[in-house]
């Protein structure tokens, strides 16, 4: 089989008066570079590139004009040998960010197309399903805009997530210590104890801010405190870490093995949070997952984007083991964006539903979905 072309789709909406805030910015589109990745057999491979800080576009561009060319003619199943030519072609000047977001969506085509070519869903290639159904946590809870009373809309929100059969949420933070407390506090309040809550401060503090904060939230019982500082700051989490009873998550800004090896090795974070798309799809998230195991380190890998991603992210899920194994083991949470996202649903035929808290996880060959390209045409740009 061989590599014939590459297609790529920048897709875009605004979310008029649905525009979020969180503590860096305010969001008023959403956006997502799909590409597809055709071959002699017939056989179409689909991925998804992470990028949130500006047009996807540029993602589009670095797999049009940087990396299609450089696999175009190859065998799609070599895809550790394509994953190496394509990082060590752009690893001058690309081993983090937007070039391992483009190189993601490439590899994950490619895991597309293999478990297409043997008829068999990604998870099986991986090594196998841990479990056939993911416990999701709703992402969400950001700042809406417009509100007259914020903490009210977020706590309607929280207890709609809680009313869907979410057994978990997660509550955006990195406002101001003095916000992020009285949102917690209500939240807490409204959901009562046994739902699982998350906060996430998108890296707002540095570590003596994050440490107060932590221990004024210590009474809360959070799931975990995520993104406390900047990603560059180690040390902040290393010290954090120290200082609070609250388990930290970090890695989502991460990119690559060579990236992990330092969160893993300096045990920065009580859970790892890799994202699919963004730090080197399929071929290098076994490499990170097999890091992290040596190290004991529980992965939760994070998610966003559209049903592609997702359906891509749940067939990593299932293949994702214990962090240990043991007879009654944790099971892992599964990050489910439900913040405004008129791309997520329409790109593909098949939808996702919660079902008592847990996503399905697809058996179909593949990612197990379709691209809908009426649908991912008509959005466009
Ligand atoms: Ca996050």
């Amino acid at each position: 089989m061989k590599i014939t072309g590459i297609t790529t789709y920048v897709l875009a909406a605004d979310l008029g008066a649905s525009a979020f805030g969180w503590s860096q910015r305010v969001g008023s589109t959403r956006q997502s570079a799909i590409c597809v990745v055709e071959t002699d057999a017939g056989i179409q491979g689909y991925g998804e590139a992470f990028y949130f800080g500006g047009p996807s576009t540029i993602v589009a561009q670095l797999i049009d004009l940087a990396l299609g060319p450089l696999i175009i003619g190859s065998d799609p199943l070599d895809s550790s040998v394509l994953w190496d030519r394509l990082y060590n072609w752009t690893r001058d000047q690309g081993q983090k960010g937007l070039t391992i977001s483009a190189i993601s969506a490439v590899d994950i085509a490619l895991w597309d197309i293999k478990g297409k070519a043997l008829g068999l869903p990604v998870h099986k290639l991986l090594g196998g399903a841990y479990r056939s159904r993911a416990k999701a946590y709703a992402t969400g809870l950001y700042e809406p805009q417009g509100s007259p009373n914020t903490v009210h809309a977020l706590v309607q929100e929280a207890q709609g997530y809680k009313e869907q059969g979410f057994q978990g949420m997660k509550l955006k933070i990195g406002y101001d210590p003095r916000v992020d407390l009285g949102y917690v506090r209500a939240i807490r309040d409204a959901i009562g104890d046994d739902v699982a809550l998350m906060v996430d401060a998108n890296h707002a503090y540095n570590a003596p801010e994050a440490i107060r904060l932590a221990r004024e939230l210590e009474p809360y019982d959070l799931a975990w405190f995520e993104e406390p500082v900047p990603p560059e700051d180690i040390d902040g989490y290393v010290e954090l870490r120290a200082a609070t009873s609250i388990p930290i998550a970090g890695g989502e800004c991460e990119y690559t093995r060579f990236g992990f090896r330092e969160l893993i090795a300096r045990r920065a974070v009580d859970y790892l949070q890799p994202d699919l798309c963004a730090t080197g799809g399929f071929t290098e998230m076994a490499r990170i997952v097999a890091m992290a195991s040596a190290a004991n380190l529980p992965v939760i890998p994070h998610v966003w984007g559209t049903n592609i991603g997702l359906a891509a992210s749940l067939q990593l899920f299932a293949a994702l083991p214990h962090f240990p194994d043991r007879r009654f083991p944790t099971e892992p949470w599964f990050e489910y964006d439900r913040s405004t996202n008129p791309l997520r649903d329409g790109v593909t035929v098949e939808t996702f539903t919660l079902e008592d808290g847990y996503l399905a996880i697809p058996t179909r060959p593949g990612l197990g979905v379709t691209l809908d390209l009426d649908f991912v045409t008509r959005h466009g740009v």
